[in-house]
């Protein structure tokens, strides 16, 4: 899949193909399809990356419970994103979800020194769960909201996916000019055409 959400947390709810028109299919298929996925975003180095993929395929009940979390939190993250592309607000109980996996996310890390100064880090000898990361991706882009850019819907026929509109001018309207741009220029060039041929039959 294209990254174009401009952000960690909008391309894990873009991971399913289609929102409007149709919804699906879902690309989260597997639990190594998110390491895949966590990989492409940096989100770990290639050692994590190794280790977590050894997690996802070493017990297939487990990994499947983990994919559902990851899933349920995918689907909470994407209603509270898409009240914001709407001007409305989120829901109590869907914060309440969100609150739940960053904490678990945060539990096991200690405050350490780092050249930027002070951050909340795991200790070298632990490992962040894999949904951990977007857990705390999702959090990140929710607590930045007055100082980034806003998050739009794309609403391109059978798209729906989510991006930070970094546009000038901020009217960005779809996922990626390349694909749902082009297809609905291209519509609409094709419902002028037939409309001008319907006119210069009559
Ligand atoms: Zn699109």
């Amino acid at each position: 899949m294209p990254l174009s959400g401009g952000h960690a947390a909008l391309d894990f709810v873009n991971t399913v193909d289609s929102r409007r028109g149709r919804w699906g299919p879902d690309l989260l298929g597997s639990l190594g399809d998110l390491v895949v996925l966590a990989e492409r975003l940096g989100l770990v180095d290639p050692l994590e990356g190794e280790h977590l993929k050894r997690v996802a395929a070493a017990d297939t009940q487990d990994a499947g419970i983990v994919l559902l979390e990851a899933v349920n939190l995918r689907e909470v993250a994407y209603g509270v994103f898409l009240a914001e592309d709407r001007g409305g607000v989120a829901l109590t109980s869907q914060l309440r979800v969100l609150e739940q996996a960053a904490r678990k996310a945060r539990a096991r890390e200690v405050l350490k020194m780092t050249p930027e100064g002070l951050r909340w880090k795991l200790p070298l000898e632990e490992r962040r769960d894999i949904v951990d990361l977007f857990a705390l991706a999702v959090v990140e882009l929710l607590i930045d909201a007055s100082v980034r850019r806003p998050v739009r819907e794309c609403k391109g026929d059978n798209c729906g996916w989510l991006f930070l509109d970094r546009s000038k001018g901020g009217r960005r309207i779809w996922c990626s000019e390349a694909s749902c741009g082009t297809r609905e220029r291209s519509k609409r060039l094709r419902s002028r055409r037939n409309q001008d041929q319907g006119k210069s039959t009559l």
